[in-house]
């Protein structure tokens, strides 16, 4: 079965050695309490926690899976056990408000813990990851009375949350949301409708679940500028605040799906359920949206946690596993074959993970910190640069992270060979769990659109430049003959590359829409390889300037790696994304 070990070094690297959160970050207003020591003991309890609590019960989870009787959700053996330490340690609300009973530390933080849990049980992490989600929500925009109510239990996770929105025939698009809410004479509403595929929708972890539902009034204008959101307990609030009665909300049934079996994939009904306005009146998308851009980030994460543990368990069975002799002689002449990883291809396959799993790390952690720059920063300025590249950045993030989660833990499979397909190593669960984290939260696709409708054009297309002009600033602190430029004057043409294709489709999106859906995802990808190109730069240098170690020779390596083998793919997607979107809109939908 899996191992998971926390890659503990590399936040610290990446934190004080890349990033010097000593200047960034523990100098932020609120966080001046926060040192190296506060930081590293996170680190180590929140790896303890990962390792011992929830890893344990990942593959057990995944083979038992939620079970449905009786109109009740069971969560898998272990679960309720596992979910009470990780709550009542504190790991569910490390980076929410103080003032409903959270920790208030650093998002970055919060980042590390969360890419470690994602890593440990996929399936468990999801309950909690919404339920940041909701308080985060209600906290904008709910009234004073539902904040009192229930953001106290929801960020100690003695309730969870749940986000409500999808319905058979309402995915991508929420204009088309059902749900009925009727005004109610108390101020209250009834709300009755089906939502489909609710993840946590109903479970054995806690006393209540909270749902906050997007639905419309029978009077509200056609499509998104229609939707409300509500917040809908599935028991009723007695007057001690206490969950009483029913609520008229049931789960109707449980999901044969994929992977993240441990997590419970739900029908909800709402029968005339009590729900409760949040914030205002055909408002509710947006009002949504801002729950979805974190759930996003957390989604991404998914992805880099999954690709994380896959490499460990790979790296680890390719020391082991021996197969054939090595083309340039034997190896292990005691044994009677060499182990996989002398054979260059096996390295191939550990190196392309290694280097996209340590890149979007970087990239993860380098997001967390905008965002406390975002909440913390004194200066309105830099609050709001620091929005602006967040916002920037969120679809690349969700999307590539979650692609190449896939991706890598399916190359990491593939060192398993045969042994990788079967159950018992454990490698076929992590492509089934990455699997997901590509579909929802918004399809891949809809990131992608998202990024290249969106984010090219809004403020006159000043948010590209704002990230492009970052790496501009660190390509000119590297000139050539200077710490050598062997990683400036690559990024430097990559992003040549990157800011040329922009302006290319910017103008030809203006005569042919299509253009942009032509070259979203693959633009997307040309971005992210782009700015992971920056990261390694940034991780590359300090690694050849630090002391001569293991730990940093391999950070080394690994850059050159990125350089030569993964940033040439943008010349390849280039080409093909200036082939334009006519062979695609060619054919007839009959000859399809
Ligand atoms: C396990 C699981 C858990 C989930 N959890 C939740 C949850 O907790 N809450 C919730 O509300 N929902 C949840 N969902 C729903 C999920 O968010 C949706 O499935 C997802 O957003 C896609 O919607 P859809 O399935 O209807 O696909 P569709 O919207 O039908 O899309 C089908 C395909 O068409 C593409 N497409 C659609 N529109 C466009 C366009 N304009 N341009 C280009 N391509 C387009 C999509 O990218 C996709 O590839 C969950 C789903 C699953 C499977």
């Amino acid at each position: 079965m899996t191992t998971y070990h926390a890659p503990i070094r590399d936040f610290q690297f990446l934190l004080q050695e890349v990033f010097k959160v000593q200047d960034t970050l523990y100098t932020l207003p609120g966080f001046e309490e926060i040192d190296d020591d506060v930081v590293n003991m996170v680190l180590e309890e929140g790896a303890k926690v990962c390792e011992e609590v929830l890893h344990p019960v990942n593959a057990s989870g995944d083979q038992q899976g939620c079970s449905f009787d009786d109109g009740m959700v069971t969560t898998p053996d272990g679960f309720k056990e596992a979910y009470q330490i990780f709550t009542e340690a504190g790991w569910s609300s490390l980076s929410l408000p103080t003032e409903h009973g959270g920790q208030g530390l650093p998002e970055t933080l919060n980042f590390v813990i969360e890419e470690m849990t994602w890593s440990a049980n996929a399936a468990f992490i999801l309950c909690s990851v919404l339920t940041r989600g909701v308080v985060n929500l209600l906290q904008a925009f709910a009234s004073d009375e539902l904040k009192q109510l229930y953001l106290e239990k929801l960020v100690a996770g003695t309730w969870t949350g749940t986000m409500c929105l999808t319905e058979s025939h309402a995915g991508t698009d929420l204009g088309l949301v059902r749900t009925k809410a009727v005004a109610q004479s108390d101020g209250s509403f009834a709300l009755s409708g089906t939502k489909i595929f609710i993840t946590g929708g109903d479970h054995d972890l806690t006393e209540n679940i909270i749902h906050l539902v997007l639905a419309r009034l029978p009077d509200a204008p056609e499509g998104v500028r229609g939707i409300s959101l509500f917040l809908v307990p599935k028991f009723r609030l007695d007057s001690n605040g206490s969950p009483g009665q029913e609520n008229g909300v049931s789960c109707g049934s449980i999901e044969h799906k994929m992977g993240i079996h441990g997590s419970s994939t739900c029908v909800i009904n709402f029968d005339a359920a009590r729900g409760f306005l949040v914030g205002e009146l055909n408002r509710g998308l947006p009002q949504m949206f801002k729950l979805m851009n974190l759930a996003r980030l957390s989604i991404g994460l998914q992805g880099l946690g999954i690709g994380e543990v896959a490499y460990q368990n790979a790296a680890a069975y390719a020391r082991d596993r021996l197969q054939t002799r090595s083309l340039t002689g034997v190896k292990n002449p005691d044994g009677y074959a060499d182990p996989i990883i002398v054979h260059a291809d096996v390295r191939r396959m550990l190196l392309t993970t290694r280097a996209y799993v340590e890149g979007s790390r970087a990239m993860s952690l380098w997001t967390g910190i905008q965002l406390d720059i975002a909440h913390a920063h004194p200066d309105e300025g830099d609050r709001e640069v620091a929005n602006d590249l967040i916002e920037l950045i969120t679809p690349v993030f969700k999307a590539f992270f979650t692609d190449m989660g896939y991706e890598t833990a399916t190359l990491c499979q593939q060192v398993f060979g045969g042994h990788g397909y079967i159950q018992e190593t454990g490698m076929e669960q992590f492509v089934r769990d990455a699997r997901i984290a590509q579909i929802y939260e918004g399809t891949n696709g809809i990131q992608a659109l998202d990024l290249v409708r969106r984010k090219l054009f809004i403020y006159e297309g000043r948010l590209p430049e704002l990230l492009f002009k970052r790496m501009d600033q660190f390509i000119a602190g590297h000139p050539a003959g200077d710490r050598g430029n062997e990683f400036a004057a690559p990024l430097a043409e990559a992003l040549t590359t990157l800011r040329a294709l922009t302006q290319w489709l910017m103008a030809v999106a203006k005569e042919n829409p299509d253009e942009l859906g032509a070259a979203s995802v693959d633009y997307l990808r040309v971005f992210a390889l782009t700015t992971l190109a920056w990261f390694w730069a940034q991780m590359g240098y300090v690694a050849k300037e630090g002391e001569d170690n293991s730990f940093n020779t391999a950070k080394l390596v690994t850059a050159r790696f990125y350089f030569a083998r993964l940033l040439p793919q943008i010349e390849g997607l280039d080409r093909g994304i200036r082939s334009g979107a006519q062979l695609l809109m060619e054919l007839d939908e009959s000859q399809f």
